[in-house]
């Protein structure tokens, strides 16, 4: 990793965007506003920059990354479409038209995609973003790029730009600044197979639902095993620094809680008096964009464990809350720190 000695925040104008350009050409990394969460970006053909984002956030080699492009037009410089047949070119059409936005496709991977982008797999993750300013950089660019979560791994997605400087300041020379993000958690993951079968690798920003009704096809579970293994199916993900426990999981010491709907008269009595609590409400959306937040702000309230509650929502941003929260109350294991 180049040493960098500081990190430097500006807004994602048109001059930020132009420096955050020169700098992805240049083969260095920049923090960016997605409207999923901030994303740490590399040009996606230069397999020194995109080794580059291993490193910053001690990434596993074996974790894949997703390439960002501007739309399905730009599909053809990351994907062999040779190789789609025609159930899965069908299905990509259909899927793109809900492009751009927060849903990743995993499709044939083409030559010019460098190895290490996809961890050795034949497939590559590819989605186009919908936020401004990373479509800006992308075109200013002329190039897709790699951009996963700007956290260290393992860590709370940053939501803010704040955020992605407490993750990686000094590792970074620039974030770009873009507000929160809108949608607060990551996009869905959609595999599609050679015989146009859909699988959710990932439940994301985008609705389950929303998925399907334009595939007109149902989502299948990821396989059980084999190269197209979801993603982040390490248990241990999202997580605060201090143990998250979900729902009626009990420690010792102060306590901080992660709500949903109001604290009960049994939670008081159960559980004793929080040092801090973070009520998310039961508008999902509003919940999803809030969560990562929500979460910093507790591992910082001196409280020594995270009681979490999990949202009852089954549909819309419902599972991918749900996800997040479990990943982050899952075991660390040891070898993956
Ligand atoms: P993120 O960490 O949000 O950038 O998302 C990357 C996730 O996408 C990883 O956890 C991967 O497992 C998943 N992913 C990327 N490429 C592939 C692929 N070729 N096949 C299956 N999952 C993938
Ligand atoms: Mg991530």
């Amino acid at each position: 990793m180049d040493a960098v000695r500081r990190t430097r925040l500006r807004a994602a104008d048109p001059a930020g965007v132009a420096e955050a350009a020169r700098l992805l050409r240049a083969g260095q990394l920049v923090g960016l506003p997605t409207e999923t969460v901030y994303g740490l970006a590399a040009h996606a053909f230069d397999a020194d920059a995109v080794l580059a984002v291993f490193d910053a956030k001690e990434r596993p080699r074996f974790d894949p990354l997703i390439v960002h492009v501007l739309g399905a037009d730009a599909l053809a410089q990351v994907v062999d479409e040779r190789r789609l047949s025609p159930a899965a070119r069908r299905q990509t059409e259909a899927l793109t038209r809900l492009w751009p936005g927060p849903l990743t496709l995993v499709l044939p991977k083409a030559a010019e995609v460098p190895e290490l982008v996809t961890s050795g797999l034949d497939t590559v993750a590819v989605r186009a973003p919908a936020h401004d300013a990373a479509r800006a950089v992308l075109r200013a660019l002329g190039a897709p790029f790699v951009a996963p979560s700007a956290n260290r791994f393992g860590r709370i997605s940053p939501t803010r730009a704040a955020h992605v400087v407490e993750e990686l300041d000094g590792r970074v020379p620039l974030v770009l600044d873009g507000g929160a993000s809108e949608h607060g958690v990551e996009s869905t993951i959609v595999g599609v197979e050679e015989d146009g079968t859909l699988r959710l690798l990932r439940p994301g920003a985008t609705p389950r639902g929303a998925v399907e009704d334009i595939a007109g096809a149902r989502l299948e579970a990821p396989r059980a095993r084999g190269p197209r293994r979801g993603p982040g199916m390490l248990a241990s993900h999202y997580a605060p620094r201090i143990p998250l426990v979900l729902e009626t999981g009990q420690r010792d010491g102060p306590v901080a809680w992660l709500l949903f709907g109001s604290p009960t008269r049994d939670d008081w009595a159960r559980y004793g008096v929080p040092v801090a609590v973070e009520r998310l409400g039961d508008d999902d959306r509003r919940a999803a964009r809030e969560l990562f937040a929500a979460l910093r702000r507790l591992d910082d309230s001196g409280a020594s464990w995270i009681l979490a509650e999990l949202p009852t929502s089954r549909g819309g941003l419902g599972p991918a809350i749900r996800d997040r929260l479990t990943r982050a109350a899952a075991d660390r294991d040891p070898s993956m720190t």
